[in-house]
């Protein structure tokens, strides 16, 4: 099973004739809100990948209809706490061109209490994962105590914070960086990734593939991508994520939940849209790659 503590956001998206200039008002030509924020994407993924994942995190009152959605894609919401506040929110300004500028508001995804996750935890058993982004507080009150328990932890570290992986890195089992990611860390930790107390390291290189650095095996191996027409794409890495870690949780090697995660990676990357739009194992089993 795997615990997300995760951020939640409703992503607004407004079509605009063109982006705003400074103290421009323009009025959308259309509006569409849709389920996202990273955590919310990785669930959504892993219980796509048909493993049971129960979402840690906050929405603020006007947050109903994320836990509803949630629910209906499979995820397990009873450690989502509704609380004062405003739930974390994206406004996503597209113009005709499709370029775009976007507000992200944290809101009630930074208002996680030690007392939310350590509830939660004493719920997991020892083998569980814990997942975690960098959108959400809480990350190293969660890594310790699932470390204490008995959990594994998964971390991607998205959006990029040298200090917040730092704090982690000794807890850390499997770590997913994208590219650019990957080259912050090298920089930070003036080393390379195979020097890094960390057992198995992910980075993701888009339509490049990926690279799987096993430090207990002191082996780096590539996997090139599947084939894809990409429209979009936004959520690729949190969708791969989220599938690579339902693999491992459902017992598959390492290259079997890559290969796993790139499918659903390559499949995402064709589709407009993020959590609402997750394929699941269905779609990707009937998928000619
Ligand atoms: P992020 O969104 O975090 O930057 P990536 O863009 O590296 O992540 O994408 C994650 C994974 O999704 C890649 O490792 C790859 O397997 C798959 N993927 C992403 N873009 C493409 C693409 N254009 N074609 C095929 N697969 C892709």
């Amino acid at each position: 099973m795997i615990w997300n503590l995760g951020s939640i956001n409703a992503d607004n998206f407004y079509l605009l004739p063109h982006l705003p200039g400074p103290g421009e008002t323009i009025s959308a030509r259309d509006f569409r809100q849709g389920l996202g924020g990273k955590g919310a994407n990785m669930s959504v993924a892993a219980a796509r990948a048909g493993t049971r994942v129960m979402h840690v995190g906050a929405l603020g009152a006007d947050g109903g209809w994320a836990l509803e959605r949630l629910l209906e894609y499979g995820v397990e919401t009873a450690h989502i706490t509704l609380m004062e506040g405003v739930t974390g929110h994206a406004n996503i300004a597209v113009d005709l061109e499709g370029e775009n500028n976007i507000v992200i508001f944290p809101g009630t995804n930074h208002e996680i209490t030690e007392e939310m996750i350590g509830a939660a935890l004493s719920e997991a058993s020892s083998g569980d994962w814990l997942m975690m982004q960098n959108e959400t507080n809480g990350q190293r009150f969660a890594a310790q105590t699932a470390k204490t328990l008995g959990l594994k932890l998964a971390y991607a570290a998205a959006p990029f914070d040298a200090e917040a992986v730092k704090a982690i890195i000794e807890q850390i089992d499997l770590l997913v960086l994208n590219e650019v990611e990957a080259a912050q860390l090298r920089a930070a930790t003036g080393g390379e990734l195979r020097q890094l107390p960390v057992d198995d390291i992910v980075v993701t290189l888009g339509a490049g593939g990926c690279e799987w650095v096993s430090n207990k095996a002191h082996r780096i191996e590539s996997y090139p991508a599947y084939h894809a027409q990409a429209v979009d794409t936004t959520g690729a890495g949190d969708t791969f994520t989220g599938y690579l870690v339902a693999g491992l949780d459902r017992g598959m090697t390492m290259p079997q939940a890559i290969d796993l995660a790139m499918r659903a990676g390559a499949l995402m990357v064709t589709r407009h849209g993020t959590a609402d739009v997750i394929p699941d194992l269905k779609e990707i089993r009937d998928h000619d790659f």
